[in-house]
């Protein structure tokens, strides 16, 4: 056995593995781009391939920081019916309800998101370009991933319903074999429906 072919072949399997991960993150910040007001898409379109590269970090962060893997996720059927309608928004306010460790431990993807989004308010107010690209970026990260339905769940790898690898499967390995036949016309009136949804919105 060629044992510097055997270590190349794992790590090629391992980096290979990352990439997929990584490409709907990537693609999904470009194509955003080209759905923002006029007034705005020069400045994003200039920086269109950091805002792709920076998409990825907070995945990267995962492994370094403890307290990031909860800011991807929410097992929604905890909290019970109507839980989306019913939670507060607002992150000091679930704080009185819940304690943290227990939020914690199911995920708090809604409240990082808006979170994220004074993040980069705030950086568009001091006309900071390079914290206007990171956290534009980080936050389409969170949208993204609170859109994948198995980021919503408890059973987020198909684990409890003999499904195991569905996760990957349905976040890295079909965007990759697809992404060509998928249809990316967007409806103005959901992006501004979830707009409306973040408070004091600009
Ligand atoms: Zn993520």
């Amino acid at each position: 056995m060629n044992w510097k072919l055997l270590i190349w072949l794992v790590l090629g399997c391992i980096l290979t593995s990352f990439l997929w991960g990584f490409f709907g993150h990537r693609k999904i910040v470009y194509l955003a781009v080209f759905t923002l007001p006029v007034e705005m898409s020069g400045f994003y379109k200039k920086n269109i391939h950091d805002l792709s590269e920076i998409a990825i970090n907070p995945d990267r962060r995962r492994y370094a920081i403890p307290e990031e893997a909860p800011r991807h996720y929410i097992d929604i059927e905890d909290y019970g019916d109507s839980a989306l309608y019913k939670l507060p928004r607002y992150w000091n306010e679930v704080l009185q309800m819940i304690p943290e460790d227990s939020l914690n431990e199911r995920g708090i993807v809604p409240w990082h998101i808006v979170t994220m989004y004074y993040f980069l308010r705030d950086a568009m107010m001091v006309r900071d370009p390079e914290k206007i690209i990171q956290y534009s970026s980080e936050l389409s990260h969170y949208i993204a991933d609170a859109h994948v339905p198995l980021h919503t769940t408890r059973n987020y790898d198909g684990q409890l319903t003999g499904q195991k690898g569905i996760h990957a499967f349905w976040e890295s390995r079909l965007p990759e074999l697809f992404f060509d036949d998928y249809d990316f016309l967007l409806a103005k009136q959901s992006i501004l429906k979830m707009f409306n949804w973040l408070p004091g919105v600009l």
